[in-house]
């Protein structure tokens, strides 16, 4: 009879760890909502990182690899826009940044899987664009083309460290600029 309910104590506080350690994952990656786009901004030196994730239906509408015409003519739109770093975020002028690297991958979207394999029901892209900026002191702002190129972005969550420690922002259709702690 105790062994039992000791057993039964086992298996319920095995299971609220198994719980825990999932809910720990889903805090690191950032939260999976249409319509919305996690930004993280690191300044560091003269370098600075944008690390861009969305939902792909916040860019395209659509979540699977393109079906028809229509979407592979949209999917590879928005690569396009996508890979233009430099109209997407445009550091303050004075910091005289320049782009040096960008990185994208949207597994779906890239993928070589055959045609007619099963998709996983969401997707996202990632997006990480590389700055190197001559006067990092004078990045007071940034401003984001990202509700311009991407009609369906609705909402803009943006984490930011830097020397002047973290902050977090939200932007909202229409609002483009990104205001960095001084
Ligand atoms: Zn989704």
């Amino acid at each position: 009879m105790l062994l039992n309910r000791s057993l039964r104590l086992l298996r319920t506080s095995l299971m609220s760890g198994a719980l825990v350690a999932s809910c720990a994952v889903l805090a690191q990656g950032s939260a999976h909502v249409h319509g919305l786009v996690n930004l993280d901004v690191a300044v560091e030196a003269q370098t600075l990182t944008v690390d861009l994730e969305a939902p792909l239906d916040s860019l395209l509408g659509f979540e699977h690899r393109p079906r028809t015409p229509a979407q592979r003519k949209a999917a590879d739109d928005a690569m396009k826009r996508m890979n233009d770093g430099a109209s997407l975020v445009r550091p303050a002028a004075a910091a005289q940044c320049t782009l040096a690297k960008t990185t994208i991958e949207a597994e779906a979207l890239q993928s070589t899987a055959p045609a007619g394999a099963k998709d996983a029901e969401h997707a996202d892209l990632d997006a990480t664009f590389v700055f190197t900026c001559a006067q990092p002191d004078k990045l007071a702002s940034i401003e984001l083309g990202l509700f311009d190129a991407f009609q369906r972005i609705k909402r803009i969550e943006v984490q930011v460290a830097g020397p002047q420690g973290q902050s977090k922002q939200t932007l909202e259709r229409p609002q483009k600029l990104l205001k960095l702690a001084r």
